[in-house]
């Protein structure tokens, strides 16, 4: 799907990139960048206005062939993760495609605002969420892999505060995870099911980014290594912030 653009992400109203009617064809032209599978994929919906003087309800959706005339890939991103997918800038010069190619229809209605074109998110973010699931998933084992380096073990059958602020800490956010999980997993079957999701698909998509959040502060190896020894909850951004008042657990961190 081809929506963002150098001169916006997160404000997906704010499309430049124009379609215009031609016959029996639409020609279109923009730059979009940040598009997965740019490179690989046979088809991108790329999401364009037909009017820009009717703001965001003119943004429509177009299926755009890879091999249609005046559509390239300018460059690929050097990512430093997410390696299995192409990240590319695509170029749209006088892109023409046939005057069926639009999802939806090519009216504008600006009481409807550009409900249709958000509506292809519906499918898009609970996929979203499942890679940012997978990677919070893998940041939690290795959180308890640092905190048994710590000797803090997490204990599944200790109430969480009887247990070191840390594990307890690493408890709270498997919950998060949890939650993050199941509420995918619905907006994914609810997608395949054709129910109305937007509301699933869109906290799905912001809910996992809870578990990763903590090794956003985490220090160089060489300070890591120092502060494991000393406190294991320092290799853990908000578990340092909370102080356990529990006199086991203090007794834990100090060894
Ligand atoms: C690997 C990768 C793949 C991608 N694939 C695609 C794709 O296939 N198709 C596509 O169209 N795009 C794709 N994108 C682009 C992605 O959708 C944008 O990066 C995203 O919309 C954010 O836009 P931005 O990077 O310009 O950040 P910005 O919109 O500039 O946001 C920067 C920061 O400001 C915050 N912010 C923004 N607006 C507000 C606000 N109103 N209030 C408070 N905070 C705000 C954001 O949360 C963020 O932290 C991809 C990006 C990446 C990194």
């Amino acid at each position: 799907m081809a929506i963002t653009e150098p001169s916006f992400g997160s404000d997906s109203a704010a499309v430049t990139t124009t379609a215009v009617l031609d016959g029996d064809e639409w020609v279109l032209n923009g730059e979009k960048i940040f598009v997965t599978s740019g490179e690989r994929s046979s088809h991108v919906v790329v999401w364009a206005s037909v009017d820009k003087s009717k703001g965001r309800a003119a943004i429509k959706s177009f299926v755009v062939p890879r091999d249609a005339p005046g559509l390239s890939v300018a460059r690929l991103e050097h990512k430093l993760g997410i390696k299995a997918s192409d990240t590319a800038v695509l170029l749209l010069q006088d892109c023409r495609i046939p005057k069926d190619n639009i999802l939806g229809s090519p009216e504008v209605n600006v009481e409807q605002g550009f409900a249709g074109v958000m509506q292809t998110f519906d499918n898009t973010r609970p996929i979203v969420a499942g890679m940012a699931i997978g990677l919070g998933r893998a940041a939690l084992e290795e959180l308890r892999g640092i905190l048994s380096e710590a000797g803090v073990e997490v204990d599944y059958d200790t109430p969480a505060n009887n247990q070191h602020a840390a594990a307890a800490e690493f408890l709270a956010l498997e919950a998060d995870w949890e939650a993050a999980y199941l509420l995918a997993l619905r907006a994914t079957w609810m997608a395949d099911n054709k129910k109305p999701n937007s509301l699933e698909a869109s906290i799905s998509k912001r809910r996992p980014v809870v578990p990763v959040l903590p090794f956003r502060s985490r220090p160089s190896s060489s300070r890591a290594a120092t502060a494991t020894r000393s406190d294991p909850c320092s290799r853990s951004g908000r578990a340092i912030r909370r102080s356990s008042t529990s006199s086991k657990a203090r007794s834990r961190s100090n060894s």
